[in-house]
C-alpha cells in the first residue's frame, strides 16, 4: 500500500513564509497543504493579526503548536531552563518551542516541509534531519536540500545522470552540453556548486527530473509521489516578488514591517522591525529596540521584566541604560548614516534596498 504524504509549511509570522503560503495555493491548489505556527506565546499582536487574515485567505486553518500544553511556553520552558534568558550560543527557545513542536506534528508520518528561503537570499532554511520528512524550497532555483543536491552529484552517480539525462533530454545539442558538465567529476576546481549553477544554467526542469527519478532510487520521500508539480518549477523569487504577492493576494505586508519615521538632529529616518519571531528576540537589533520601546512600550517593558543584574538580552547592556535619551539618540544617529549610505549605494532608495541584509542573520527557523 502506498503511504500517504502529508505537506506542510510553517507560518514564521513573517513575510516569506506567508508568501509562500500564497504563492503555493494559486500556482499549485491540487497540493493539499497543511500549515502550521509554532506559538511561543510572545508574538508581537501584528503577526497574530497577520495570521488571522492568512487564514482567511487560504480558507483553511492555521494549526497552532505549543512545545507545551500551557498558555505562555516561553515561560514555562525558561523555567525550566533555570531561568536562563535564551541567547545565540544557548537557543534553547528555538529547539523547544520550534524545532521540537515541529517534529512531534509529524511524528513518524512522511512529510514535504516547503520553506521560504528566497532566490536572493544566501543561507540554508532549516531542514530536519529526520529521514521521514524531505525539504523543498519552491522560492528558489535549486529547490532541494544541499544534502540531497550532495547526495545526486556525487561522483559514483556519473553514469545514472548521463543515462537520465540522455532519456529524457529531447534537444540533441542542450544534451551534449549538459554530458559535458556531467562527465566532469567533482574535485577541487570543479564545485559541487559550480556543477550544480552550471546544470541549473542549462535547463532547471530537467535537473530537476533527473533529481526526481534518483529520488525514486533512494526512496527518498519525495521520490515516493508519482508525480511531483514542482518539479517544473522554474521560479526564482526575491525579496521584491515577495511583496508583491503579499500586496497581490491582499493580505498585506506584516504590519511590523512598515517604515516609520524617526527625527534625530532635525533629520528624518525610518525604522521597523524585520523579522518576526519573540518580540523580545535577542536576534533584534539595537535601531529595533528603540522601535519597540517607542511603538510598543507594553512589550518593551514586558522585556525588560525579564532581565536580572548580569543576564540581558543584549551582550553588555541592559534595556534600561538602552533607553537613556542619550543612548536612544546615538542609535538612531548610527542608523541613519548606515541606512543613508545603503540608500546611496543602492541608488533606488526603495525600501526593499535599504533593509537588504538587515533581516539576514538570525534563526533560520523563527525568521522566514
Ligand atoms: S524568535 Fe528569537 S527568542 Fe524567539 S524562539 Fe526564535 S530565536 Fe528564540
Amino acid at each position: 500500500m502506498i503511504k500517504k504524504i502529508r505537506h506542510v509549511l510553517g507560518i514564521s509570522g513573517g513575510k516569506d513564509s506567508t508568501a509562500l503560503a500564497i504563492y503555493l495555493k494559486n500556482l499549485y491548489p491540487q497540493i493539499d497543504m497543511e500549515y502550521y505556527f509554532c506559538d511561543t506565546g510572545k508574538e508581537l499582536d501584528e503577526t497574530y493579526g497577520l495570521i488571522n487574515k492568512l487564514e482567511n485567505f487560504l480558507g483553511k486553518k492555521i494549526e497552532y503548536l505549543r512545545g507545551a500544553n500551557v498558555e505562555m511556553p516561553f515561560d514555562h520552558f525558561m523555567k525550566l531552563n533555570g531561568n536562563w534568558l535564551p541567547s545565540s550560543p544557548n537557543r534553547w527557545c528555538t529547539s523547544k518551542m520550534k524545532l521540537e513542536p515541529f517534529e512531534k506534528f509529524i511524528g513518524n508520518d512522511l512529510a514535504i516541509s516547503y520553506v521560504g528561503i528566497r532566490g536572493d537570499e544566501d543561507r540554508d532554511g532549516y531542514v530536519s534531519s529526520k529521514p521521514n520528512i524531505q525539504t523543498i524550497f519552491p522560492f528558489r532555483r535549486n529547490i532541494w536540500s544541499n544534502e540531497m543536491i550532495k547526495n545526486l552529484l556525487n561522483n559514483d552517480n556519473i553514469n545514472f545522470i548521463v543515462d537520465t539525462y540522455s532519456t529524457i533530454t529531447e534537444q540533441r545539442d542542450k544534451l551534449l552540453q549538459i554530458l559535458q558538465i556531467v562527465k566532469e567529476p567533482l574535485s577541487p576546481r570543479f564545485s559541487q556548486t559550480t556543477k550544480l549553477n552550471a546544470l541549473l544554467s542549462l535547463d532547471i526542469t530537467l535537473f530537476n527530473k533527473v533529481m526526481f527519478l534518483y529520488l525514486h532510487t533512494i526512496n527518498a520521500v519525495v521520490g515516493q509521489l508519482d508525480k511531483f508539480p514542482l518539479v517544473g518549477n522554474e521560479d526564482n523569487l526575491d525579496k521584491q516578488a515577495i511583496f508583491n504577492i503579499l500586496l497581490k493576494s491582499g493580505v498585506g505586508i506584516p504590519e511590523y514591517y512598515k517604515a516609520l519615521e524617526y527625527e534625530v538632529n532635525g533629520e528624518k529616518g525610518i525604522y521597523n522591525r524585520t523579522r518576526s519571531g519573540c518580540f523580545f528576540c535577542f536576534f533584534q537589533q539595537k535601531i529595533e529596540w528603540v522601535w519597540l520601546y517607542e511603538q510598543h512600550p507594553d512589550k518593551f517593558w514586558a522585556s525588560v521584566a525579564y532581565e536580572k543584574e548580569g543576564y540581558t538580552w543584549i551582550q553588555g547592556e541592559s534595556l534600561l541604560d538602552l533607553i537613556k535619551p542619550e543612548r536612544i539618540q546615538k542609535i538612531k544617529e548610527e542608523h541613519l548614516k548606515r541606512t543613508n549610505l545603503k540608500s546611496k549605494r543602492t541608488k533606488s532608495g526603495l525600501l526593499v534596498d535599504v533593509f537588504k541584509n538587515d533581516e539576514e542573520l538570525g534563526c533560520v527557523s523563527c525568521f522566514v
